[in-house]
């Protein structure tokens, strides 16, 4: 597959100052194992940017070795223009945060917060000062006696933030901060990080794989496969526009059908799925005719089409969720195609599960992939 170029991005450039991190292909084996496969990203300063991937994909790796927990076989990592290779971690200008906290369990929250100022042997009262506000910042003020036994999961999460953010460092690296947190509170800390996020100002590189979180935070998100980068680009971007079957699927849900192109014509090409199906799709550089492709189409794009119209299949399940509802059905070939509905215009559809029903959906609602190689046909 065409390696892209993630350098130059969309969103990413910002004329007179050198990004807060550049890596150049870089790569990293674990013997046998390539955790990274010549990763080259630039992030700017300020930026939310989150690495999206499923579990091995490479995410925590590139971490450790922007922190300088881990180096890389071949490549090099700069901070703010400068090559880092080999410098250590407590001498690079980074701070990481973990899922598991990594508090003293033996310290206030306060001392732990003071820590690294007063290993840098800062004067008491800046000490203080700092601490203060950093505590305030994440909205823990007047707990700074507490031990952190005595805070919840979400408190704890609190001070470890603080405690790195004290620091001032050039770039925040969040390792799954609030996998430990139920979803309620998953989902209220986001929020809070992206506010503390846009109030310090500060580069943060977060670790998840949960899409709906990257969605919700990232200024760019990075989607990573097997040790790559494979798409770099605001959330929009990528749930609008994935460069890959493996984008489309990993952030939201795709329905993936495949499909042979029949006609080419001016411009319109036609397209005919499993099951019979064709329709007109725009293509600029269309596959061949005969050639198989991938039809992408999300949930919510897909409608109920009149009889004698769309692609035939059978409900297979109804889910009625108040506002909206949801439709399983079940196309030739045995695939299952997911509809969301946000109407509910099927009405009293769990009656008529087991029943044919067909579905369509506008030719500018669905994109194309290439079968082989998974790469979008625009
Ligand atoms: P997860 O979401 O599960 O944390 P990840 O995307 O962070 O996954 P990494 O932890 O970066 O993935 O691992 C990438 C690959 O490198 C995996 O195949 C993993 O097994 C391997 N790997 C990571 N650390 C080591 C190590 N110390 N020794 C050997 N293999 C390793």
């Amino acid at each position: 597959m065409a390696r892209p170029d993630l350098s130059t991005a969309s969103g990413s450039s910002r004329q007179g100052n050198l990004p807060d991190l550049q890596l150049r292909e870089v790569t990293k084996r674990f013997g046998e194992v390539v955790a990274l496969d010549a990763v080259t990203l630039d992030i700017e300063r300020g930026e939310f940017v989150t690495l999206l991937g499923p579990s091995g994909c490479g995410k925590t790796t590139t971490l450790r070795i922007v922190a300088g927990f881990e180096a890389q076989t071949a490549g090099s990592v700069s901070i703010r223009g400068e090559r880092v290779d080999g410098v250590p971690p407590y001498r690079r200008n980074v701070n990481t945060v973990f899922q598991s906290y990594a508090l003293f369990p033996h310290l206030s929250v306060f001392d732990n917060v003071a820590f690294g100022l007063r290993v840098k042997a800062l004067p008491a009262a800046d000490i203080r000062r700092t601490v203060g506000q950093a505590l305030e910042q994440v909205r823990l003020g007047g707990l700074d006696r507490r031990r952190p036994h005595e805070l919840s999961g979400g408190q704890q999460q609190r001070v470890a933030l603080a405690r790195a953010l004290v620091n001032e460092p050039a770039i925040l690296l969040l390792d799954e901060p609030l996998g430990a947190l139920d979803l309620k509170l998953r989902k209220e800390m986001q929020l809070e990080l992206k506010r503390v996020h846009r109030e310090v100002g500060i580069t943060f590189i977060y670790v998840t794989h949960d899409q709906e979180e990257a969605l919700t935070m990232s200024d760019r998100i990075a989607v990573m496969d097997a040790g790559r980068v494979v798409q770099l680009a605001p959330p929009r971007e990528i749930y609008e526009d994935p460069r890959t079957t493996f984008v489309a699927n990993f952030v939201g849900i795709s329905n993936l059908l495949p499909g042979e192109i029949r006609e080419r014509a001016d411009r319109s090409t036609t397209i005919e799925l499993d099951g019979g199906w064709r329709f007109g799709k725009t293509l600029r550089r269309p596959p061949g005719i005969g050639e198989k492709v991938l039809v992408a189409v999300r949930p919510e794009k897909v409608r109920v089409a009149p009889p004698g119209r769309g692609l035939q299949g059978r409900l297979e399940d109804f889910v009625y969720l108040g506002s909206r509802a949801t439709l399983v059905v079940r196309l030739a070939g045995d695939r299952l195609l997911q509809v969301e509905d946000p109407t509910a215009q099927l009405g009293n559809g769990a009656g008529r599960i087991g029943q044919p029903i067909a579905v369509e959906w506008e030719e500018t609602e669905c994109l194309v992939f290439d079968a082989a190689r998974g790469e979008r046909v625009k």
